[in-house]
């Protein structure tokens, strides 16, 4: 480049000479302007080139500064880590809960706030605290996992080598509990596993719960708690009352065993007997990170009969129709709106599991196979609609529904937004 500036500068000093000596063919004119326009594209070259050192200048300084506040913000989060892990020792000592909804919640309004005053989006503050809060959560709630309310005491998990009964039996395990396990094959050593135990914990498939439940009674120390784990509630708790006389209490983990903490889950409780004896138990699942939810046993498998059967069910009809008609399921997620791609996933992932599970669930009960039909029935209502083309029935039926769901509609166009938020971030 360097000899381009050079011939630039010889040229000039050639035409600075000619004009002085007053002498110019034209020739020479057209070779001058050819090389001013030469110079020109130099100059320009030139003046782009010291933009870009300018620009790269400039740029490197203000990318070490952002380097310089990363640094910060993680030297910061680590900071807030070890603090974290002051409260954790604290609440150890102190056989406290990992969560404190009332804390979180404080804080998480009180940073909003602020984001507000400092002119910054305070859904974006929220939702990068609540990802540093749930990491912190995780973290305490595997250190809480050690932590036995009771350690030493003795634990018989029958159904231990199942889903839910594997995932209980880690837990009271890792928490000091000296645990037992009575599956099928060893029910010839009942009297032995059952010899001074404390809590027995029933985690059999439903339609044999009632059965082990009075099999096992006979053999159990009268001051031991028995609970079970089942998805239903009232049978159970009543057969647990019927056949044992000490503490009795249901317990429901709304969650499958995959979940590798307890962190946030909620765990259905329905009191049975001898409360004040029962609470030893509540108090590790909450230690564990569980949220507990008490009911009596009626109306959690009444509510259970929507949240669960309901629910599963109607996704296994939408997901038996598609298959029935054949549809191209991979060209459909082609075309996806984000809310088609929300519910396939719930309706895939429902195929994706245990077709036990979910029959066990849906037909838990007389009176939840009742409710099933009932729904099947009433889509019927929706066909002389159709027939009709009758789109003011619809309009009127939508804003009636509409209406029954109340504010509930505007949470739910919150809550969902999100989810499709974060969908399309990954997606
Ligand atoms: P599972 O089939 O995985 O486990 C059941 C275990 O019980 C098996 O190991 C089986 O061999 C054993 N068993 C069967 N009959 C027995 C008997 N007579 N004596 C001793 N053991 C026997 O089932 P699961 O999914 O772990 O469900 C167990 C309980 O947990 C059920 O009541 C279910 O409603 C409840 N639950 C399960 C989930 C879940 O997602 N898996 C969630 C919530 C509640």
């Amino acid at each position: 480049m360097s000899d381009k500036i050079e011939k630039h500068r010889q040229s000039q000093l050639k035409i600075e000479d000619e004009f002085k000596i007053g002498h110019i063919d034209h020739g020479s004119i057209e070779l001058q302007n050819e090389l001013c326009g030469q110079n020109e594209n130099e100059l320009h070259d030139q003046n782009e080139l010291n933009d870009k050192s300018e620009f790269d200048t400039e740029i490197k300084e203000l990318r070490n500064r952002i380097d310089d506040i990363d640094e910060q913000i993680l030297k910061l989060i680590s900071k807030r880590f070890s603090e974290v892990q002051k409260v954790v020792a604290l609440k150890k000592k102190h056989n406290m809960p990992v969560f404190h909804p009332a804390r979180e919640e404080d804080l998480i309004s009180r940073l909003r706030d602020q984001a507000q005053k400092s002119d910054m989006d305070p859904d974006f503050i929220e939702e990068l605290y609540r990802v540093i809060l749930r990491n912190s959560r995780l973290h305490q709630s595997v250190e809480m996992k050690q932590q036995g309310i009771r350690p030493g005491s003795k634990v018989l998990i029958v159904g231990g080598y199942g889903q839910m009964g594997s995932y209980f039996v880690w837990f009271f395990t890792t928490s000091g509990y000296e645990v037992r396990i009575l599956s099928e094959n060893n029910w010839d050593k009942v009297q032995e596993l059952c010899m001074d135990i404390d809590l027995v914990l029933i985690s059999v498939p439903i339609d044999v719960t009632l059965e082990t439940i009075s099999r096992i009674a006979p053999h159990l120390p009268p001051n031991a708690l028995l609970a079970d784990l089942t998805s239903v509630k009232t049978a159970p708790l009543n057969e647990m009352l019927k056949v044992h006389s000490g503490p009795v209490i249901g317990l429901h983990p709304l969650f499958g065993p995959t979940c590798t903490t307890l962190d946030k889950q909620i765990i259905a409780i329905t009191p049975g007997r001898k409360p004040r004896e029962c609470q030893w138990l509540i108090d590790q699942l909450i230690l564990w990170g569980a949220i507990i939810v008490s009911s009596d046993a009626k109306e959690h498998d009444h509510i259970m009969d929507i949240v669960q059967a309901l629910r599963h069910f109607a996704t296994f009809c939408f997901g038996q129709f598609l298959s029935k008609h054949k549809i191209e399921l991979s060209r459909t997620l082609e075309f996806s709106s984000p809310i088609y791609r929300l519910e396939m996933g719930m309706v895939g992932r429902l195929f994706a599991q245990d077709s036990s599970l979910y029959s066990e669930i849906i037909f838990a009960t007389p009176s939840r196979r009742k409710i099933l039909k009932e729904f099947l029935l009433s889509l019927n209502e929706q066909i002389e609609m159709l027939d009709n083309n009758d789109k003011v029935l619809f309009m009127e039926r939508f804003s009636q529904t509409a209406k029954w769901f109340g504010p509930f509609s505007e949470q739910a166009l919150r809550e969902s937004t999100f989810i499709i938020n974060k969908l399309i971030e990954r997606f």
